[in-house]
């Protein structure tokens, strides 16, 4: 009989002497000659049975025969254990169930690996999802992201949104990434794509009137995984129309901070700060900046402005900047061998050195570059980067672009080492006023920021064509802990004014037409104004689930390298399934 009355995280002392069937898995078995001791397991926790030979024997070679992970099925009278064998870890510690019936329901073949080996490799554990998903603490994270997704939708639902799936057939959406293609058995030699996100469908939805749109929307993109992305991935994904920036980020906001508060019961302090990327750029060195702690980078170029030292004199004569940090307090603990991990830090984002200088116990300044400075030129910088004995300085000399980026990575570094960091703060930002464009060195041609979908701010009309460089768009990302949670925009919604973006972008009308004629046609019969964002799900699951990897709360995730271990997929198909696709499979392997 496998109906259970209870499961194994519930019964307490209140429920002594009653009768009870649970179910679930064996964790362990254990024989110790006079009683067995059996711990079923199900998903909400554990119980103790015991078995008494002496007693009931048949009952008792029975449970012989179980081994770990059988599921079985025990019916039993509640027992309060005696004081001495209470476990106070489990909540169901003060009882044990004495089994009077047991039903195997399925046997189970040898673990693969051991449940409980925290050192099993990934792989194996991917391979075996189902049985990681056991015993780890996936299962918590899967309840985690249950809950949030819940708490998403009743808020989106009580502010009038309405939830719309869109299709995963269909056309090319310009997110940045490569598309995932379908071939069409109907029409050979044409391709659905897997959208990157439901990007053109929301316009679209507004077009049709819908005006406020939401969906936890599975994205695709087909990229060589950084770090930490999967090929498909979840978005919270919304859309609203006659509305301006201000409404999508409070909407955003009180959906943020409902779920934070369902999930961690932090409260998250209303209305959240914005910075403009300019500030986020100039002062943390990223558009993503971590702030749950300042050491903010500081602009040193005022200072060099006549030099001696000529490295400084080149920079700032080509255009560039030099900026840095005061890594407070650092000097003494930062070995040389720490500031040459630092500096090869900065150099992976371009920079060619990191210049360090010790603020000496009388004040003095001693390192690498200490003498290239006058003692004015040191004086000052000393007192724009507060510098006092025992502070460690870092300076980075470079393109403006480089500068930021390195100086950014080098600020997280120190934060790191001198534990900055409070891994219990949640510290969310808006980071606003985007610029449009950026230059694409490998095109050779000026790319949209966000896509091209969104609008530039008022003034940025009359610069599109004289300086695409100095556009700002009405675009936002939220970001918490230093990472980007999601992103959106107010839209175009004119069709001359679309037009006029794909060829800032470089799309000749015709290209235009070809790939978005629809939206250009739907623009045309009447689109009301609109904007919206998407927030990725799986790492606002992870940030606020502290979980080390966005693989950890996603059921069924693929490998860093793109690979479902546990389908096998992808996979080779039958000839036939080809021959109808119309594919020819071209052996290329000797060229890779
Ligand atoms: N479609 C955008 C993205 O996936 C989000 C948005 O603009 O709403 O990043």
């Amino acid at each position: 009989m496998f109906k259970r009355t209870h499961h194994c995280n519930e019964l307490t002392t209140a429920n002594v002497g009653q009768t009870v069937t649970l179910c679930g898995w064996v964790n362990a078995s254990r024989n110790l000659g006079g009683l067995i001791f059996i711990d079923l397991r199900d998903r909400e926790g554990i119980t103790q049975i015991n078995i008494d030979p002496a007693a009931r024997p048949e009952l008792a070679a029975k449970a012989a025969t179980l081994h770990e992970e059988y599921v079985i099925s025990v019916t039993g009278i509640v027992r309060a254990r005696p004081e001495n064998m209470v476990n106070a870890k489990r909540a169901t510690g003060t009882i044990e169930v004495e089994g009077t019936d047991l039903e195997i329901l399925n046997a189970a073949k040898p673990m693969p690996y051991n449940l409980e080996d925290p050192t099993a490799s990934e792989d194996i554990k991917l391979k075996y999802r189902y049985l990681d998903m056991r015993r780890c603490g996936l299962l918590a994270n899967l309840r985690y992201r249950h809950k949030m997704t819940k708490v998403i939708r009743d808020v989106l639902d009580e502010n009038g949104f309405i939830e719309v799936d869109t299709p995963i057939l269909t056309k090319s959406t310009p997110e940045g990434a490569r598309d995932y293609l379908v071939p069409s058995r109907i029409k050979p030699g044409l391709f659905f794509a897997l959208p990157q996100s439901p990007q053109q469908y929301k316009q679209l939805l507004m077009v049709g009137g819908v005006e406020r749109y939401f969906q936890i929307a599975r994205c695709f993109r087909d990229e060589d995984l950084r770090a930490d992305r999967q090929p498909e991935f979840t978005q919270v994904d919304l859309e609203m129309s006659f509305v301006d920036q201000d409404d999508i980020i409070a909407v955003s906001e009180q959906m943020i901070a409902r779920t934070v508060e369902a999930v961690t019961g932090k409260k998250v302090q209303l209305p959240i700060e914005r910075m403009t990327w300019d500030t986020a750029m100039n002062k943390y060195g990223s558009d993503k900046p971590d702030l749950r702690f300042d050491m903010a980078i500081h602009d040193m170029g005022a200072i060099f402005q006549n030099t001696a030292f000529q490295a400084f004199q080149k920079v700032l004569a080509d255009g560039g900047v030099i900026r840095a940090i005061n890594a407070k307090g650092q000097a003494a603990s930062s070995s040389r061998k720490v500031i040459d991990g630092w500096t090869e830090e900065a150099k992976l984002f371009g920079a060619h050195g990191l210049l360090w200088l010790k603020v000496d116990p009388d004040g003095k300044l001693s390192g690498s570059a200490a003498k290239f400075f006058n003692e004015d030129e040191t004086a000052a910088m000393k007192a724009e980067l507060a510098a006092e004995p025992g502070d460690l300085l870092l300076m980075v000399a470079d393109k403006w672009s480089v500068a930021c980026a390195a100086m950014g990575r080098v600020r997280l570094c120190v934060a790191d080492k001198a534990g900055l960091i409070d891994p219990s703060v949640l510290r969310f930002e808006w980071i606003v006023d985007f610029p449009m464009f950026e230059w694409s060195e490998e095109d050779n041609k000026w790319n949209a920021v966000h896509h091209p979908f969104t609008a530039p701010n008022d003034e940025g009309w009359a610069l599109l064509e004289s300086d695409p460089g100095k556009v700002y768009a009405k675009a936002y990302d939220i970001i918490l802990n230093g990472c980007e949670l999601g992103g959106g925009s107010i839209r175009i919604h004119q069709p001359e004014r679309q037009a006029q973006i794909f060829k800032a972008l470089g799309i000749s009308d015709e290209q235009a037409r070809l790939r978005f004629g629809h939206l250009l046609d739907a623009f045309s019969f009447g689109a009301p104004p609109h904007g919206g964002i998407a927030l990725g799900l799986d790492r606002f699951v992870m940030l606020l689930c502290s979980a080390k990897s966005i693989r950890e709360v996603i059921a069924f995730p693929k490998t860093a390298k793109s690979f479902d271990l546990l389908m096998d997929a992808p996979d080779t198909v039958d000839k036939k399934q080809l021959d109808e696709l119309h594919i020819a499979i071209v052996n290329d392997t000797e060229d890779k």
